[in-house]
């Protein structure tokens, strides 16, 4: 065998796993193979001058090479079983929250010291969140902020690449099971390892599906959410994000009784797109540093839909509404929420004249030509109800970036160690379907490796 464990992708699940390998101090001979690009390497081309919006490189830089979809996220941490994943479903609750601890006390000997932990502990805000209807979910939240997490990866890349070797520009083809352990190609090469951890994320959804279709390891449909990026001014939300940073709040909308929830909260923030497989969504991340705050904060509205049968592709009919999105906009579609209530498309001029600055350049549309009915009326309904506690939420001028889609890769079959079927073949992270969030991916990452150094 070429090594002793190779890791597939070089997000927060192969990063975690590498480094709770390497410092075993077993001498494991260790491989990471990863698609994308070293961190300094990473660029996407997008500068707000000659090219605007997203060109679909390739290979997304946003998304892919060394430290993942997380790599230029606003690095938000949380620590709970509440949401980010159900790891806790494959390990137990306690070892979980262990797990999550033990990445923040890393990310903070990396560079991360000094940020702050909020927590949702002894707060008055739920209690005037359920005098609305609004439930507050518990957590720890670290926020290292975009420039902090950046500063992490870069420590934990310097400390790692002398222990094991990193692969870039090299995407998996396929994986196979030979006699005591697999054979990993890729366009180059063939690698073989003993124990192979794949963690390609939600941007390696497709090839996993594939890996998992020819190793017969078994699969579940999992759900899709769908919704709209909000951007405010700040103050609006400040009361909430001063004590909170992030706060998880779930609505059961009146009208249908659908589950609305708030998501990725970046106080004085950007929108910025995202490119999964070609399409473009919305998303947001912010700093830590005071000189790049913005004058907005934005959030994600979220409803999730779970197809099953006969139809089970949850992921394939979120895809089809953002690429309706991106048919009518080019890209993202952004509205003012007072377009959107009276039923009339935002215009460049309407949009100038808002007194909210769009932090994204966005086209100016009609997101009720894209969004489903019942979606969007329970994205309405959430945005009143979120403006008793926060007077201000349902304002004209709201901006509201659409679409904003989690998709989920499908569920893999994998056993408590998070081991699939095959023996020595672990999936991890957001692949998995089982983690959607950097400390969920990060912690299981730490257990596969603790796992394979028991087995080794
Ligand atoms: C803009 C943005 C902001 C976010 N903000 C937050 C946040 O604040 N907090 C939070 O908890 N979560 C956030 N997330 C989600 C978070 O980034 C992911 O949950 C996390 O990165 C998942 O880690 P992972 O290791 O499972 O996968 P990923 O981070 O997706 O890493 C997978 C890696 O595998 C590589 N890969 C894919 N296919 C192959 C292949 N065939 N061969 C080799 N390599 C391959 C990819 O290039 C990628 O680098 C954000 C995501 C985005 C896009």
């Amino acid at each position: 065998m070429n090594y002793d464990v190779i890791v597939v992708g070089a997000g927060p699940g192969g990063i975690f796993t590498a480094y709770e390998l390497a410092h075993a101090g077993r001498g494991l001979k260790i491989a990471v193979l990863e698609l994308g690009k070293p961190l300094d390497k990473r660029r996407c081309p997008i500068d707000g001058k000659k090219i605007k919006s997203c060109i679909r490189c390739q290979t997304c830089s946003i998304m892919s090479g060394f430290g993942g979809a997380g790599a230029f996220s606003d690095g938000k941490y949380n620590i709970t079983n509440q949401f980010g994943g159900t790891l806790y479903e494959h390990i137990g609750k306690t070892e979980a929250i262990e797990l999550m601890k033990y990445v923040d006390s890393i990310n903070l000997s990396h560079g991360g010291e000094g940020t702050k932990l909020y927590t949702t502990a002894n707060t008055a805000i739920k209690r005037v969140c359920l005098e609305n209807g609004l439930h507050l979910l518990d957590a720890q939240v670290r926020h290292l902020g975009t420039d902090i997490n950046y500063v992490v990866l870069e420590n934990l890349y310097n400390e790692l690449k002398d222990q094991v070797e990193f692969h870039f520009e090299t995407a998996v083809t396929g994986i196979r099971r030979i006699d005591g352990g697999y054979e990993v190609d890729t366009a180059k090469e063939r690698f073989t390892c003993r124990r192979c951890v794949i963690s390609v994320g939600r941007s390696g959804s497709k090839w996993m599906e594939s890996v998992c279709d020819s190793l017969g390891i078994p699969t579940m449909s999992n759900r899709v959410d769908i919704g709209v990026r909000v951007e405010i001014p700040a103050e609006i939300f400040a009361h909430l994000t001063d004590e909170l940073y992030e706060s998880k709040i779930i609505y059961r909308t009146q009208k249908f009784e659908d589950m609305v929830r708030t998501f990725c909260m970046n106080p004085h923030g950007v929108v910025v797109n995202e490119n999964t497989n070609g399409i473009v969504t919305v998303n947001g991340h912010s700093y830590e540093d005071p000189s790049k705050h913005t004058e907005n904060t934005n959030f994600a509205l979220l409803v999730s839909k779970h197809f099953s049968d006969p139809f089970k592709d949850s992921n394939g009919y979120g895809e089809s509404i953002a690429r309706l999105s991106n048919m009518l906009g080019g890209g993202v579609i952004v509205q003012r929420f007072g377009d959107l209530v009276r039923g009339r498309r935002s215009t460049e001029a309407r949009i100038r004249e808002s007194f909210v600055t769009p932090t994204l350049a966005a086209t100016p549309g009609d997101l009720s030509l894209v969004i489903p009915k019942r979606i969007l009326d329970g994205i309405i309904e959430m945005i009143y109800a979120l403006d008793k506690i926060a007077p201000g939420t349902a304002n004209d001028d709201t901006l509201l970036y659409g679409v904003e889609v989690k998709f989920y890769n499908m569920e893999v079959e994998i056993n408590e160690n998070l081991e699939t079927c095959c023996p020595g073949l672990f999936v991890i992270g957001d692949c998995s379907g089982v983690t959607h969030s950097l400390s969920h991916a990060s912690a299981s990452g730490v257990f596969a490796a603790r796992r394979i150094l028991e087995e080794i």
